[in-house]
């Protein structure tokens, strides 16, 4: 009998579609997604906490975090996420995925906005490091990492997560590479930054340079994000998917 099960949806919110600048009022980037095994997020910006409850999501809730690189709009929210999680009496154990050394810099960043508040090894937090093109897997995800061409002392990466059985990949930040391709490959939702429209920028892709290499893309859905100024004057030439705060999916 087709059924769709509703255990298997998977829901995927956007709280975070932006820039590192708040271009356009947009928050920093942060994906939320719960599915039958929990919740997780990709990336934590550093405007994550308030994003996540503007949508009503329990911060409790939540027991994976993925980080792609060390950039404050990618992970600057971890410390304000860990403050208010140590206030959670019913918070499940969190942990938190991410290039090396991500435990030492979270509590330097306590440390200096929250001086003697919170030491990450008190909470029933577990740190899993991963290098570039290794799979990770946590109790329920699978996820695959692939270099990115970003600023290298980021530690730059992709993420593509295996939940259930599908396939969300994310680009992070970064300029055009091919492992873009191997990324994108058949996931049911590419989530790939794009953050000029036509200006050439280090680090970071534009639309015309997708457009070029979107025919070597097989994903099944793309959704566009970490639009700049420029992007964002330029929506209606867009004729791809884009993320925008708020924006769910189910997939
Ligand atoms: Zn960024």
């Amino acid at each position: 009998m087709e059924m769709n099960n509703a255990d298997d949806q998977i829901n995927l919110t956007v709280i975070g579609s932006g820039d590192a600048f708040g271009s356009g009022g947009r928050l920093n980037t942060c994906f939320h997604v719960q599915y039958s095994g929990g919740q997780f997020l990709i990336d934590c910006g550093a405007t994550s906490l308030s994003g996540l409850k503007q949508h009503g999501f329990k911060i409790a809730g939540i027991d994976v975090i993925l980080i792609t690189h060390f950039h404050g709009d990618h992970y600057g929210g971890l410390p304000y996420f860990l403050l208010d999680y140590s206030r959670q009496k019913d918070a499940k154990p969190l942990t938190i995925v991410s290039p090396p050394g991500c435990k030492e810099r979270v509590q330097g960043m306590l440390d200096l906005l929250y001086p003697g508040s919170l030491q990450i090894d008190q909470l029933s937090v577990h740190f899993i490091e991963y290098q570039p093109s290794e799979v990770i897997t946590t109790k329920e995800l699978i996820v695959q990492t692939y270099p990115m061409i970003h600023v290298e002392a980021a530690l730059p990466n992709a993420l593509r997560i295996n939940v259930g059985n599908k396939i969300i990949s994310f680009s992070g930040d970064t300029e055009w590479t091919p492992n873009l391709i191997e990324l994108a490959k058949d996931a049911d939702l590419f989530i790939c930054q794009c953050n000029y429209y036509k200006k050439e920028g280090k680090g970071h892709l534009n639309y015309q340079t997708l457009l070029a290499y979107l025919p070597q893309l097989t994903h099944k859905r793309i959704w566009l994000t970490h639009f700049d100024t420029e992007m964002l004057e330029n929506l209606e030439n867009i004729d791809l998917e884009y993320a925008v705060d708020g924006k769910r999916i189910s997939i």
